[in-house]
């Protein structure tokens, strides 16, 4: 069995390792011993080392110990984790992001107090591309409502733009809603460009920026963004279910109202008073009990975000999906391979989607081998290259496993 020769060798993926400015921030992270080769940082991301030992002390101190009294420090960890996560990955200001509940969830809450601050109007904008849950959740609110959904239905690589969304604004759109990386092809939307567009027709904005966070600079304050959520366990490592965002502009913030009335919401929450009062800036947009251990590890993540910087995070992410795409096309190009993802990189998250008939098959039998990307319906292989944990031999060794199991 022959294959066409590595048109690029492996010590060149070395050679970029050695010259990375942030491969020593992977020491940071647990890589079990004879562990898989792991390219789904994009669906999970890994454990930090810190989190472990964050985690162990939460319980054993904070909750072991200190029991109730440990609520004094707990109570402000969902506004005080939500600035850090402003400054290092939203672009937002201070007082306009918080750290609780999950995506769907917050997704459900913005969409129906942005279509409650338009009520005149009775159409949302989103595309057919977009990821299930949102589709799902619009759906739900569409019917519930008597509201019509205009579908985009966006080149499945390229993803939804400007000019597509702008022939569908008009006097009765409430909210136009993206996601500002998708999922599948990893496409990148111009998030100001619509925000804009959809400012000038009067419609409310809702970005979900689950796979750009921790990916892809955010820049919420300076596009105008009204609001936007995402999630924690991508690329921001904040491990299973912990604790998803929600950013509220702060004009926006008691213009707009929370449709769940929660006692974390609640002006002087603990006086139990008889009627539901907001409290003042994004506390308003808070439910009920947050995840006191989930948000604490989101917050060990957002450190290691910290540190990197996202300059440096995104730089990497360009890097190991332009390796990734050279060697889609000299490897897996002859043999039925092609590119799911946009190929210029300043409108490329950070993985990489390969499509193949077989698609399904390959992916299988790369787990059978210890190589974990993941399949999407119908023919796409996305290879996640989180750039915190994924080394440039990682995607070599990755994409010559899929031109094996080809050849
Ligand atoms: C992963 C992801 C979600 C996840 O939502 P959950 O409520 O955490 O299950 C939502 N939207 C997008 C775009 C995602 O990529």
């Amino acid at each position: 069995m022959t294959a066409a020769p590595p048109s690029l060798d492996r010590r060149q993926a070395e050679a970029l390792d050695a010259a990375d400015p942030l491969a020593a921030l992977r020491e940071r992270f647990v890589f079990a011993r004879g562990g898989p080769l792991y390219l789904d940082g994009n669906s999970l991301g890994r454990l930090p080392r810190a989190t472990a030992e964050r985690l162990e002390r939460t319980v054993r101190d904070g909750w072991g110990e200190g029991l109730i009294s440990s609520w004094d420090e707990w109570i402000g960890w969902p506004v005080r984790v939500g600035d850090r996560l402003a400054a290092a990955v939203l672009g937002a200001r201070p007082g306009e992001v918080a750290v609780a509940d999950s995506t769907t969830v917050n997704f459900y809450r913005l969409a129906v107090a942005a279509l409650d601050g338009r009520r005149e109007r009775r159409t949302i904008v989103t595309d057919r591309a977009n990821f299930p849950t949102d589709r799902y959740v619009l759906e739900g609110l569409a019917r519930d409502r008597g509201l019509e959904i205009r579908w985009l239905d966006p080149d499945p690589i390229a993803g939804p733009q400007p000019g597509e969304v702008a022939a569908v604004l008009d006097g009765d759109v409430a909210l136009v809603t993206l996601s500002h990386v998708n999922y599948r092809s990893a496409a990148i939307a111009d998030l100001p460009a619509i925000t804009a567009l959809a400012h000038d027709a009067g419609a409310l904005t809702l970005w979900d920026l689950s796979h750009s966070g921790g990916s892809v600079p955010v820049e919420l304050e300076a596009a105008g963004a009204d609001l936007a959520v995402g999630c924690t366990y991508k690329y921001l490592n904040g491990g299973p279910g912990a604790p998803a965002y929600l950013y509220v502009r702060r004009t926006l913030q008691e213009r707009l109202r929370n449709p769940v009335q929660g006692w974390f919401g609640q002006r002087e929450q603990f006086l139990m008073g008889p009627r539901y009062e907001p409290r003042p800036g994004i506390g308003a947009w808070l439910v009920g009990t947050p995840s006191v251990l989930g948000l604490a590890a989101v917050e060990e993540g957002v450190s290691l975000i910290e540190e990197a910087g996202l300059a440096a995070i995104r730089a990497k992410g360009i890097a190991l999906t332009e390796l990734a795409i050279t060697l889609l096309d000299a490897w897996l190009g002859p043999l039925g391979g092609a590119l799911g993802s946009p190929r210029a990189a300043a409108h490329r998250g950070a993985h990489v989607a390969v499509r193949h008939p077989a698609a399904e098959r390959l992916c299988r039998e790369l787990i059978a081998q210890g190589v974990i990307p993941d399949f999407r319906q119908p023919d796409s292989i996305r290879m996640g290259l989180s750039p915190l944990t994924t080394r440039f031999v990682d995607v070599w060794d990755g994409f010559e496993r899929l031109r094996a199991l080809l050849a």
